[in-house]
């Protein structure tokens, strides 16, 4: 067992460490109140290679692994989880495109992913279910050489900015199929950003999809597999919502700990009251505990493994960890921490988001459960 990072994971981390702070803590508090995607940001994160980390170069990417995966999405998230999100929804149908593209698929649309010159969305969701793929109304119907794919999506995140976007619909065997749309293409329509209460800047919308017509040669991976495909890419969607948690929780315990040094109640900074001592250390516990979790499934997911099971523990974990974090650090903050002129209430908006995307906690835990009985019969 080894807990240290390499060279290059600490350099990275570092690098990441610093560009949070200078060019995007600055802009965390105008991308929220504004709540629309900051383009430029997502430019600049793209030249840095952030959209290509675990990718190896061959297919454009950084090959750093996903333990450089979610060093990147903690650091970012302690400054604004707008702009780790974007890594970690971007990189869904990344990773969906990566396992199960063909070569073509994976020059075509994959490079210009990892390299930041397009962005993409993944859309499952739609108005009536975002949990229970069976009640999926999207449909695909094959027509000669193409598709025609008629239906709506919802929240789904980056649509303003992105230049594909997965499509899961049920095809002519009434599956689940996944489709790589070209945006825009006529019938694509992305009518209005839904305005969310945290997470401000992500842009999840509502989609329709007007007989939007594609070749059959955009078909991801084979028919009838898109909830197997849906399944792989949001296992590495959790363990980014997972590093996501990660680092708003040390995001708020970072700045707790400031906070706390500064205020002063009796003569003394209330750093010294035992109220407070207490909470930092709840908060730093549980930002530890998510820690290596989250680090731990990257490594697995490094070595090839599976990780259905492990990146649903790291999210129900991390998820529920930074809720209760950014509570607490609000009570360190009293009446301060809730106004619009501290940061502490954007965390505490933004974390709640954790425990509801890619799979709501109730559902984390099915699969954990699930898995475990696996294994035992
Ligand atoms: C900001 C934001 C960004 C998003 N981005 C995307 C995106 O990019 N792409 C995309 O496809 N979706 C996206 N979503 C949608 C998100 O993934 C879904 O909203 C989420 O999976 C929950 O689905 P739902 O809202 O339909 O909840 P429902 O399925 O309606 O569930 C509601 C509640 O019912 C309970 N519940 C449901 N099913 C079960 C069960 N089986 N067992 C026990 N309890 C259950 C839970 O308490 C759950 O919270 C985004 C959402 C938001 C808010």
């Amino acid at each position: 067992m080894d807990f240290k990072l390499s060279e290059q994971e600490s350099m990275i981390q570092n690098l990441a460490r610093d560009f949070a702070e200078k060019s995007v803590r600055p802009m965390a508090m105008e991308i929220d109140r504004q709540c629309e995607f900051p383009f430029e940001l997502a430019k600049e994160m793209g030249s840095l290679g952030y959209f290509g980390l675990p990718y190896p170069p061959d297919y454009g990417g950084v090959g750093a692994g996903y333990i450089g995966y979610v060093l990147v999405i903690e650091e970012l998230c302690r400054a604004s989880m707008v702009a780790g999100a974007i890594i970690a929804v971007n990189g869904l149908a990344e990773e969906a495109i990566f396992r199960y593209g063909s070569e073509e698929q994976k020059k075509r649309f994959l490079v210009p992913l990892t390299q930041g010159v397009s962005l993409s969305s993944f859309a499952f969701t739609e108005p009536a279910t975002g949990s229970d793929p069976g009640a999926i109304e999207t449909r695909a119907r094959p027509d000669g050489a193409n598709y025609i794919i008629t239906g709506q999506k919802q929240f789904i995140a980056l649509s303003p900015a992105s230049q594909i976007t997965l499509i899961f619909a049920k095809d002519e065997t009434d599956k689940i199929s996944a489709f790589i749309v070209e945006t825009p293409t006529p019938g694509y329509n992305i009518r209005h950003a839904c305005e969310t209460m945290g997470v401000r800047g992500l842009g999840p919308s509502v989609i329709y999809l007007d007989d939007i017509r594609l070749p059959k040669t955009n078909l991801l991976g084979e028919k009838a597999k898109g909830f197997e495909i849906m399944l792989e890419a949001i296992s590495v969607g959790k363990l980014g919502v997972a590093a996501e948690a990660l680092g708003i929780g040390q995001g708020a315990l970072d700045l707790s700990l400031d906070y706390a040094q500064e205020r002063k109640a009796y003569g003394k900074s209330i750093a010294h009251l035992d109220t407070i001592k207490w909470l930092l250390a709840e908060m730093a516990s549980r930002v530890e505990a998510s820690r290596w979790l989250t680090y731990r499934t990257a490594f697995l997911r490094d070595q090839g493994a599976n990780i259905e099971k492990e990146s649903s523990i790291a999210k129900l974990f991390t998820s529920q960890a930074a809720v209760d974090i950014t509570r607490m650090a609000m009570q360190v903050h009293g009446a301060y921490g809730y106004t619009k002129d501290m940061e502490i209430e954007r965390f505490y908006r933004d974390a709640k988001l954790t425990e509801i995307y890619e799979g709501v906690s109730e559902i984390q835990r099915v699969i954990i459960a699930d898995n475990l009985l696996k294994e035992r019969a």
